[in-house]
């Protein structure tokens, strides 16, 4: 792999990479080559048919693409026609299934009624800021429904107690006091027509763009010079070769199984609450695409669980403690000497983002950083500057 001929060197060809390369190609000019370590580009969007049953899977879980911001829906939509698909979530708790999310409590209540009951539960939280997950969760749900709907999946999902987890893992559900049980309240939302896999083939599919798959960067980092830039998306902990301590992540593991029935579900997620239950989820990736036919009466499913990601583990979900912040903040501050390297991504930033979110910071990145280290004189190859010298 000839990594000195490019001026960009992406690490990672999720959303946030594959981003950073197709602006930088296609409006900068540059000679971007884009690496990942798995075999596969899409990063955790990837998508691919299942030769059991011929039904578009999410090999890192169900994707549901939604956003508010209209720079990142019409740049996306460059790339992908997105259906109608609207997402909906049953979480299953006690033998029963609750709409996700709902004032649920499992009997007729008005909208008025059920405002009343929960402002009765919330307590000592009522008006208050919550600093932590369990907080805010009793602040906006109640008592009786963090303790049938939350409390149990968090407890699987997390493993850490509640009251140590930052608020806003939870500000991603919203509380309704009416009927309406869309999980996103964006805009914006859909599935991409052709799947994930066919917008990343699009987006990378340029002259100046070279992608080089089942390569580990760490193989190939002392080939880079200072007049290179890198994009790294993966690890930060692990691009400093965790000299400032471990940060702690979550990973996920998938049990796939197909079953001899049209329909398993008859949605495409159910959650789990049960504590005693040991899968967080199940996904059945067929309704992701009600509009088309799939004509076998088989059906793929993934059972999901969670759990704390070891040394050898894909990191997932950032835990983002207290502890975990203040180790972030060292990485940060070594970050900002590395001139020649833009951390980026769920991975590289350690933030819990949406696909849309790692689109926009993205495409913010290009213009803040991308653009003017090259405008500046620091990148070197095929545009005719010297290196700046104190880049390393
Ligand atoms: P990634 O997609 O993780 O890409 C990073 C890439 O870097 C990976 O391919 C990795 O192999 C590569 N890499 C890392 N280290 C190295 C290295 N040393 N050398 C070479 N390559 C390396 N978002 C939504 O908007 N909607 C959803 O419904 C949704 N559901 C999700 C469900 C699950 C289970 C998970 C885990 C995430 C979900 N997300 C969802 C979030 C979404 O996956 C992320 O927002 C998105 O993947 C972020 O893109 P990224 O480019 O930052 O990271
Ligand atoms: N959550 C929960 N019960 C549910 C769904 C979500 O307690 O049925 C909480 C849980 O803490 C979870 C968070 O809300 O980690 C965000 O859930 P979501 O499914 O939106 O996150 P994802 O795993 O898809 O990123």
């Amino acid at each position: 792999m000839q990594i000195e001929a490019f001026n960009l060197i992406v690490v990672g060809a999720g959303f946030f990479g594959a981003t950073v390369a197709e602006r930088a190609a296609r409006e900068l000019g540059l000679k971007t080559c884009v690496i990942d370590r798995r075999p596969h580009i899409a990063g955790n969007a990837y998508s691919e048919i299942d030769p059991e049953t011929g039904v578009e899977v999410h090999r890192y879980g169900s994707h549901i693409f939604h956003t508010n911001s209209e720079t990142v829906w019409d740049y996306l939509r460059r790339f992908t026609r997105f259906t109608d698909y609207r997402h909906r979530v049953f979480t299953a708790a006690g033998g029963r299934l609750y709409s996700m999310p709902t004032a649920a409590f499992g009997r007729i209540v008005s909208p008025d009624e059920a405002r009343r009951l929960i402002a009765e539960e919330t307590g000592r939280f009522a008006g208050t800021t919550p600093t932590n997950l369990e907080e805010k969760a009793i602040a906006s749900v109640g008592k009786t429904l963090y303790d049938l709907l939350i409390r149990g999946y968090t407890q699987k999902q997390w493993e850490t107690d509640p009251r140590t987890l930052p608020a806003e893992i939870i500000n991603r559900l919203p509380v309704r006091f009416t009927f309406n049980d869309r999980y996103f309240s964006d805009r914006h939302e859909g599935m991409p027509a052709d799947g994930y896999t066919a917008i990343f083939r699009r987006m990378l599919q340029h002259d100046n763009i070279s992608v080089e798959l089942g390569v580990d960067y760490f193989d190939v980092a002392d080939r880079v010079r200072p007049d290179q830039l890198v994009v790294y998306t993966g690890p930060i902990d692990r691009f400093f070769d965790y000299r400032c301590g471990r940060l702690g992540w979550r990973t996920v593991d998938f049990a796939r199984e197909v079953h001899d029935t049209a329909d398993f579900q008859g949605t495409s997620v159910v959650n789990y609450a049960d504590a005693d239950i040991p899968f967080t989820r199940i996904h059945e990736f067929k309704h992701l695409h009600p509009e088309r036919h799939y004509p076998l009466a088989r059906t793929t499913i993934y059972r999901e669980y969670s759990r704390a990601a070891g040394s050898a583990d894909e990191p997932y979900y950032p835990i983002n403690t207290d502890a975990d912040r203040a180790i972030y903040d060292s990485y940060r501050a070594l970050a900002t000497r590395r001139t020649n390297v833009i951390f980026g991504g769920r991975l590289g930033s350690y933030k819990y983002l949406d696909m849309h979110q790692a689109i926009g910071a993205a495409l913010k990145s290009v213009d803040d950083t991308v653009a003017p280290f090259f405008a500046s004189g620091s990148g070197g190859v095929g545009t005719g500057k010297s290196p700046r010298p104190e880049a390393a």
